[in-house]
């Protein structure tokens, strides 16, 4: 089996992404490249969250954002993703802030 060299480590692998072994190009690329703005709004009266002109209750929009979120994400053309999760959903005012937890693999 021919192996190459990873430029930035030096490891020998079978197959290089951009010059790089995978889990150097991992930490060299992010697989997240943008997200597109969510327009969301918690409203304090009814306690709901509007998107899209609906209101949903928020464990109901629990379920709903990983896919609003599949929507607005830009992965990197070197990964394919996995598995997207939502933590940490707070409110705040009238925003709605969390964290997105992606699992790629590299193409
Ligand atoms: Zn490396």
């Amino acid at each position: 089996m021919f192996l190459k060299t990873c430029y930035s480590c030096g490891a020998k692998v079978k197959a290089l992404h951009e010059g790089l072994c995978a889990t150097c190009c991992k930490e060299e690329f992010k697989p997240i490249e943008d997200l597109k703005p969510i327009a969301l709004k918690y409203c304090n009266v009814t306690h709901k969250i509007a998107y899209q002109n609906r209101y949903h209750e928020i464990e109901e929009f629990v379920t709903l954002l990983p896919n609003i979120v599949r929507k607005h994400i830009v992965i990197s053309p070197l990964y394919t993703l996995k598995e997207l999760e939502i933590e940490d959903l707070q409110i705040v005012g009238h925003k709605v802030i969390f964290d997105i937890k992606v699992e790629c693999d590299l193409q």
